[in-house]
């Protein structure tokens, strides 16, 4: 087990670095990278996620490319342009509703970016449950004037979620209230609330069971990434390419976001996808990046309580 510390180009969630544990097994590596506020008990699904990429094999892929779209944090509108003309991507997805900030900023940023994308492009919102329904309803009318494609956890549960469904004409995407449900499997109410659904491996505990997730729900999966390093990456496109169906863009080209990456050959996009492929950790790029012992004691630790808490 090696732990790392990435430094990210942008604040993201309150913080400038990505932390987190790779494990080695048989069948390479996974990466364990719950976020610092996360307890044990929520992080053992991400500690089967890194276990299961060590040593269970991923399901055959179904594609060989995965359209991504290019994430735009809560930046000013001429860095949210750079950040989209530089992603290569004809879907974009933008932080919206930031603490802090003003619907002003939300609207100058979406105009930015649907400047940038062109109106072919696809533009979708992620405004991390923080609307209440009334807000929600008011932004997103304001914001659909730039032709939203969906909006992402507009707001904080399944309940408001249906009633702002109600509201809105804009397709409504569920993301945290599946990835922090007890039991993912068992969410209810998910097909009155969302029109789709956004999974991430390491919040569900793997690849496969992000699959038996999707299944279950029966709604478009758009796969996501929780930032991790291009291993991390790796098991995102594995879902992505097992899926029955993807009709939308995933948000798995995040590995732009870290300021370095452990692998040779990061998954970035080409052309708007990325390509599904399992890239090799690299030695000295792992090493350029790997904490202390001390720290790295921590982290070791931690998967430690998390694989407990599992048990
Ligand atoms: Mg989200």
């Amino acid at each position: 087990m090696r732990a790392f510390a990435i430094p990210l180009r942008t604040r993201f969630r309150g913080t400038d670095v990505r932390e987190g544990l790779l494990v080695h097994g048989p069948r390479g590596w996974g990466e364990f990278s719950p976020f610092p506020e996360y307890p044990p008990a929520l992080c053992a699904r991400w500690a089967a996620a890194a276990r299961e990429a060590a040593d269970t094999p991923w399901p055959a892929p179904l594609r060989d490319r995965i359209p991504v779209n290019v994430t735009v944090p809560a930046v000013d509108p001429q860095r949210a342009a750079a950040i989209v003309a530089a992603g290569g991507c004809a879907t974009a997805k933008v932080k919206v509703a930031e603490p802090g900030q003003t619907a002003a900023d939300d609207i100058a940023r979406v105009a930015a970016v649907r400047g940038a994308l062109g109106p072919q492009g696809r533009l979708r919102i992620d405004a991390n449950g923080a609307w209440t329904v009334p807000e929600a309803v008011v932004s997103i009318r304001r914001l659909d004037e730039f032709d939203l494609e969906y909006v992402e956890q507009p707001v904080a549960t399944l309940t408001e979620m249906a009633a702002l469904r109600r509201r809105v004409d804009v397709p409504l995407a569920a993301d945290e209230v599946v990835e922090l449900a007890d039991d993912p499997l068992a969410v209810t109410g998910l097909r009155r609330a969302a029109d789709l659904v956004v999974l991430k491996v390491q919040p569900l505990g793997g690849v496969w069971p992000a699959l038996r997730v999707a299944e279950a729900c029966g709604l478009p999966v758009v796969v996501s990434s929780a930032l991790e390093t291009s291993v991390g990456i790796a098991a995102g496109v594995a879902l992505a390419a097992a899926l029955p169906e993807l009709p939308y863009a995933c948000g798995l080209a995040t590995v732009q976001l870290l300021s370095a990456d452990v692998v040779a050959e990061p998954l970035l996009p080409v052309d708007g996808a990325l390509p599904v492929r399992r890239p090799d950790v690299d030695p000295d790029r792992l090493a350029a990046v790997e904490l202390a012992d001390e720290s790295s004691g921590g982290w070791r630790r931690r998967m430690a309580d998390a694989e407990a808490a599992a048990a």
